[in-house]
Parts: structure tokens; C-alpha cells; sequence
């Protein structure tokens, strides 16, 4: 149900598209980067944001609570969403790529992000070694381990891509 979700925002955005009303522009410059960083924040903001908010109402009875049935989750735990959610990831994307006219290749460099990031949270175990987690860019970084522990921990590490804004709203899990 997920992926057949996910393909129906993709065919809205491609009709938005044809529309006119999404504008991509393509011609590879700078903008890659710099699109790619806005497009990586911006969701990780947005998602925090609406992530916190199914948490702290009765969404998460409604719809959130089936993704927490993983207290251990395994990468397929990834697609196990309410249609709901799913519905309002991918609606925040759209509104995103309606705003603004993005770089087409930063939006495939986010789109293989975001699934690595997902993956990486629900791997069940942390492939990177206890001396990396200290440095300042892993600590930065929503990891293995930093998504895990939402799992086990429902109050605390909202964040999808970063920590940063559990860090600045004080949910960060000690
Ligand atoms: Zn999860
Ligand atoms: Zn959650």
C-alpha cells in the first residue's frame, strides 16, 4: 500500500509537472549542490515537525501507532505506514517542489538520500563503529542507533536526516 502511495504522489508531481506548475530545470550547475542541501533540510524540518505533532496528539493512535509496533525495527519496518502518513510525507514533498524550481539532479541525489537514511534507520543494528558516533558529524547525523532509539524510546529523537532540530527543541535522547 506504501509504494502504491508513493507512486501516486510521483504521478501527481509528474502531472504537476506537465501542468507547469513543478518546474525542474536541469542543466547541471552549482545549483546541485545547493539545491540538494535546501531539499535535505527543508524535508528534515518539515518532517520533524510533522513527525512531533503525530506523536503529541491523538494521530498517534490514529496513525502513527502502527509504525511503533517495531520496538526492534528491520529495514522493511520502513514501509509499514498509515496511509495517512505516507499521504502527508510525500504532500510535504510535492508543496516543496511546488515552490521552488529545483535542480533535477539534486532531486535524484535526495530521493536515494532519503531512502538510504530510511534504510539506515530501521537496520535493526549500527554498522558504524562506537569511535565514529563520537565525531561532530555522526552526532549531527540521524543514525542507525538515533532512530533505533525513537523506536524504544516514543518521546524522544523525532528527527529523520539530522539531529539538529531535536537538539534545538531539546528531544534529543541522552
Ligand atoms: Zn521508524
Ligand atoms: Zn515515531
Amino acid at each position: 500500500m506504501t509504494n502504491v502511495l508513493n507512486t501516486v504522489v510521483t504521478y501527481a508531481g509528474f502531472w504537476l509537472w506537465k501542468d507547469g506548475l513543478i518546474v525542474i530545470r536541469v542543466e547541471p550547475s552549482w545549483k546541485i549542490l545547493t539545491d540538494f542541501l535546501l531539499l535535505f533540510f527543508s524535508m528534515d524540518f518539515l518532517m520533524y515537525l510533522f513527525h512531533f505533532l503525530i506523536h503529541k496528539t491523538m494521530l498517534y493512535q490514529l496513525i502513527h501507532r502502527l509504525h511503533h509496533e517495531a520496538t526492534d525495527p528491520k529495514p522493511m519496518d520502513l514501509f509499514i505506514l498509515h496511509p495517512v502518513e505516507t499521504l502527508s510525507f510525500g504532500g510535504m514533498w510535492l508543496v516543496l517542489l511546488l515552490l521552488l524550481p529545483f535542480n533535477w539532479y539534486a532531486i535524484l541525489i535526495y530521493l536515494t538520500v532519503n531512502l538510504v537514511f530510511g534504510l539506515i534507520g530501521h537496520l535493526g543494528m549500527e554498522p558504524l563503529p562506537i569511535r565514529w558516533q563520537d565525531s561532530w558529524v555522526m552526532r549531527g547525523l540521524g543514525s542507525s542507533t538515533f532512530h533505533h532509539d525513537h523506536h524504544r524510546d516514543v518521546d524522544h529523537n523525532f528527527g529523520f536526516y539530522t539531529t539538529i532540530w531535536d537538539i534545538l527543541f531539546g528531544t534529543l535522547r541522552k
